[in-house]
């Protein structure tokens, strides 16, 4: 249990404004902005920082040029804007690097589609560098390393960026301690009882059973969401969701220093094969997931299919699996495929209850600032202290 704090003081009156619940990007998010405005916060996470999907994702600082495809305009605009800010405060964990599409004859975009689509990625950039795209001329196809060149068309690059999500998650959570907010890791939420001043909170540790008070509880449990929520008494509203899987397997061999934006040939879905650190990533799967988010494993279909993905585009790749792992993405309950579902993110409102489903890493300072509109409206104004807008993330994790 982290004890770089004094005990909280266990009377009525709260100890604190905002207790969020759950150590991923987007409760990290939450307590620094938290913080940062003013508020005495508590973030508690049961496992680790970024233990749940917030360690298992892409890694990609991202505009997420594929929702362009379902018309996600303003998803996209917020993820490219938030993609740049991340570049100039936290330099040390996010760093730009060249995505390289290659389009075959039996893919299923055109060149001209993919032109089009890189280049309305760049006019929402507002046509700055860091949103440029090039053709990658038929002569230079040989230095794309082992990359399959029969049947290639044409092969476009452009730029995004990447970081690592645990560690950027453990910056925004150090962000938020050096603001004043306290922590709590490990230790789980086990109830809340609403008060008439906001919530009495049962939290355990490995030193037993603590009760806090804070005016407004903050849900970010990702994947475990709902299962905090019949925690509360009463059960605030919840959201009907789906929750869907995604691997991905870590390969012992760098393929290549550049990011590759690759289709499936079995159902042509989008699969990144990444550089991540001496080795690459390769991912992901959609897979709808009904169980325990706490015994999540990457199955033996899941592997099988991203393989295939690898060997079709690298046939002479050699490198070995040498890790996997799988995150749950939390999406609304739908008809719409999971591939076509929004990916924006989604807030329940209660009564001195905050619930935040869904959204993307790219996007967790955008959301931590959406949040907190709604919970200043509850809590009353407060002395800002700092604005994440400009504030530098901690290096030398
Ligand atoms: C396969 C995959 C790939 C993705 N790739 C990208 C990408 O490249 N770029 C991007 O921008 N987004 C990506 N995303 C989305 C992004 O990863 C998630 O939106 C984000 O990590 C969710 O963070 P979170 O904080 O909501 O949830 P989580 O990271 O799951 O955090 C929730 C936390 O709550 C804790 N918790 C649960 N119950 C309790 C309790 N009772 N008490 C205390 N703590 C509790 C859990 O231990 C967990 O740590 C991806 C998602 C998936 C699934």
């Amino acid at each position: 249990m982290n004890r770089d704090f004094p005990p909280i003081d266990n009377t009525t009156e709260p100890a604190f404004d905002v207790l969020v619940v759950g150590g991923g990007i987007q409760g990290a998010g939450v307590a620094q902005a938290a913080q940062a405005a003013g508020y005495r916060t508590l973030v508690v996470e049961k496992t680790a920082w970024a233990a749940g999907t917030s360690s298992k994702s892409s890694k990609l600082i991202h505009g997420g040029l594929r929702y362009l495809q379902s018309g996600d305009f303003a998803l996209v605009r917020e993820s490219l804007h938030e993609r740049a800010l991340l570049l100039k405060l936290a330099p040390q964990l996010v760093h730009s690097n060249w995505f390289v599409i290659p389009i075959y004859r039996d893919s299923r975009y055109r060149p001209w589609q993919i032109r089009a689509g890189l280049s309305l990625y760049w006019l929402l950039t507002g046509c700055r560098e860091e949103g440029r795209f090039e053709v990658i001329p038929r002569a230079k196809w040989p230095q794309l390393p082992g990359l399959k060149t029969e049947g290639l068309q044409s092969v476009f690059r452009y730029r995004d960026a990447q970081t690592d999500d645990s560690k950027l998650t453990a910056a925004v959570v150090q962000s938020a301690v050096s603001l004043g907010a306290q922590t709590r890791c490990p230790a789980t939420l086990l109830s809340a009882e609403a008060t008439a001043a906001g919530y009495r909170v049962q939290l355990e540790s490995s030193e037993g059973v603590e009760t806090v008070h804070s005016r407004l509880l903050v849900n970010a449990a990702g994947p475990w969401i709902n299962r905090v929520a019949e925690r509360l008494s009463p059960h605030p509203r919840q959201l009907e969701i789906e929750l869907v899987q995604g691997a991905h397997l870590v390969l012992d061999q760098q393929i290549s220093a550049q990011c590759f934006y690759l289709e499936s040939p079995e159902d042509g879905r989008a699969v990144f094969v990444l550089p991540w650190y001496e080795g690459t990533l390769l991912g992901t799967t959609e897979t709808a997931f009904s169980g325990d988010p706490d015994q999540l494993r990457p199955s033996a279909e899941e592997r099988r299919y991203l393989l295939k993905v690898l060997h079709h585009y690298f046939p002479d790749y050699r490198g070995m699996v040498c890790g996997d792992m799988a995150g749950l993405r939390v999406l609304p309950k739908e008809q719409a495929g999971f591939h076509w579902r929004s990916r924006e993110v989604q807030f329940v409102e209660g009564n001195h209850y905050l619930a935040i489903y869904g959204g993307k890493l790219t996007g967790y300072r955008a959301t931590a600032e959406k949040a907190m509109q709604r919970i200043s409206k509850v809590l009353g104004g407060a002395t800002p202290q700092a604005d994440t807008r400009t504030l530098p993330l901690p290096s030398g994790l």
